[in-house]
């Protein structure tokens, strides 16, 4: 552990966060955050109930009726209020996340921090821009906030998470009651204190942190809850939209992934393959959109290999606040049982160990797992077709381009994907052919003004960019 951080001050929280305040929970039960490199508990805050969601949607309630009329500019200037008040709190947020999800410390900066709060910011832009009445004939058709937006997030990319939802709901003039993660709860925190800084009206922002069978289904179940807005696992979003169909309720799910990406022939594979790796192993693997499934012709299996395999031993596993380090250990001790699972399975069903496979010896505190590659994978074996969430690499030999787009498309999940080729217009017509919310051709940027979100099992509707906003409104037309 680097000695800057060695002595992090303990983030501890005893209330919630509704009706413009900090509010005492119903109970004395806590949850405690621990650190993944430490094993060590960094912050405590408290395990909510269903009488403390009761208290939080009724605030967002009574909130909804004078914040949906707040006018555009206004709104968009608090969403501008907010960016500028979590600026500062970047360093806090970025340290608290490599805490809590492993995330190595530079990233964690740009991508855990100053990324969400831009975001923040962004939603500015984007309602200012927004067309929120367009005539049809002799009908006026109006957007309008949808209401009351449960939120529940999970614990990979907790902010941006949390900011995905929060963003677009409030510049849409909806009130929100978030849940976060478990795991990862403290940067929400942050973000209720930069709220109360600038003194958002009360009720307009509620916070609630707790388990999700409590909490979260507390906020799913209130009659007082227009939408739910839900990103996390495909099991807990199957009862998330079990429960909301019941009520009739709007859902946004943005759930797991399996992602793949397609090296065709006449790709450059001395770029293609590395930035394919890069994109598998970003925050260690925790991330919804990897690119877990590597699909290149079976002529070139193994030299594709050989390249990944020097392009991860670039990527340097260790103390996620140690500026060095690319790879930090995973969030949690169930989440390395999870992954290493996996990897026994992948062993088990017959795919070959290129590297990694277990735990490394020279860290044994903190919730580590070595970077892994499995090759010469079929595409029905397990570590192919299930989401691992973890540093592992599936590479997957195909025939013809026709082959590897069908086992491309052979997934319960369809979230994002890649294609790389030497033209442009061949990797076009490909990613044309793939289910999937996302896909990036030859090495296409991450853009934050498209819309994110899946196809099949990957969820329903989108987050991030100016369409992220239409989750949050419904539509009325009037005829005159
Ligand atoms: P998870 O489903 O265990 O938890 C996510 C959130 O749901 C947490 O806040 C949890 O408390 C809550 N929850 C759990 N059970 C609930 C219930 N019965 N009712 C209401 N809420 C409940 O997921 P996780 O382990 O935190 O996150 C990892 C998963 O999230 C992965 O599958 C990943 O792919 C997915 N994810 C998807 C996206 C996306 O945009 N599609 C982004 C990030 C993560």
């Amino acid at each position: 552990m680097s000695e800057d951080y060695n002595c992090m001050p303990m983030h501890s929280h005893d209330k919630h966060y509704y009706d413009g305040d900090w509010q005492a929970p119903s109970g004395a039960d806590t949850i405690e955050v621990l650190s993944s490199a430490t094993e060590q508990v960094v912050g405590r805050v408290p395990r909510g109930s269903a009488e403390d969601v009761d208290h939080a949607v009724k605030a967002a309630r009574r909130a909804f009726g004078s914040w949906s009329q707040v006018p555009v500019e206004e709104r968009a200037q608090w969403l501008e209020k907010l960016a500028a008040a979590l600026k500062p709190r970047v360093p806090q947020i970025a340290e608290a996340i490599s805490h809590e999800v492993g995330t190595a410390i530079g990233y964690s900066k740009k991508v855990q921090a100053e990324f969400p709060v831009m975001m923040v910011g962004m939603n500015a832009r984007f309602i200012r821009n927004a067309k929120l009445e367009e005539e049809l004939g002799n009908s006026l058709v109006v957007k309008e906030p949808v209401g009351v937006v449960g939120c529940i997030t999970p614990w990979n990319y907790p902010l941006h998470q949390v900011v995905c939802k929060i963003g677009p709901a409030l510049a849409a003039g909806c009130t929100v009651v978030l849940k976060p993660a478990e795991a990862a709860p403290l940067s929400a925190f942050m973000l209720a204190e930069a709220a109360h800084e600038i003194g958002l009206p009360a009720g307009v922002l509620n916070i609630v942190s707790g388990d999700g069978p409590v909490v979260g289904e507390a906020i799913v179940t209130h009659s007082g809850v227009d939408m739910v807005s839900f990103t996390g696992s495909l099991r807990a979003g199957r009862r998330v939209a079990a429960l909301a169909g019941d009520d009739i309720k709007k859902v946004c799910l943005e759930l797991g992934g399996k992602s793949a990406f397609i090296v065709l022939d006449d790709a450059p594979f001395d770029k293609a393959v590395p930035a394919g790796v890069n994109n598998c192993m970003q925050n260690s693997g925790q991330t919804c959109s990897a690119w877990t499934r590597m699909l290149v012709p079976r002529v070139r299996h193994d030299e594709a290999v050989e390249l990944a395999k020097a392009q991860l031993a670039k990527l340097t596993l260790g103390d996620p606040f140690d500026p060095d380090t690319r790879l930090g250990p995973l969030s949690s001790a169930r989440q390395r049982e999870i992954v290493l699972g996996y990897i026994e399975k992948g062993r088990a069903e017959g795919a070959t160990l290129v590297v990694g496979g277990g735990r490394p010896a020279s860290l044994p505190t903190g919730y580590y797992v070595e970077p892994t590659i499995f090759s010469n994978v079929s595409p029905s074996m397990t570590i192919a077709q299930e989401e691992i969430f973890g540093p592992v690499l599936s590479v997957i030999p195909y025939d013809t381009e026709a082959e590897a787009i069908r086992i491309t498309n052979d997934s319960i999940y369809g979230l994002a994907g890649g294609v790389w080729s030497g033209t442009k217009e061949r990797a076009m017509a490909v990613a044309r052919q793939l289910r999937t919310g996302q896909v990036d051709v030859n090495g296409g940027r991450y853009n934050p003004l498209a819309p994110f979100g899946g196809y099949k099992k990957s969820g329903v509707g989108r987050e991030i960019g100016p369409l992220a906003l239409d989750e949050f409104f419904q539509l009325k037309a009037i005829q005159q």
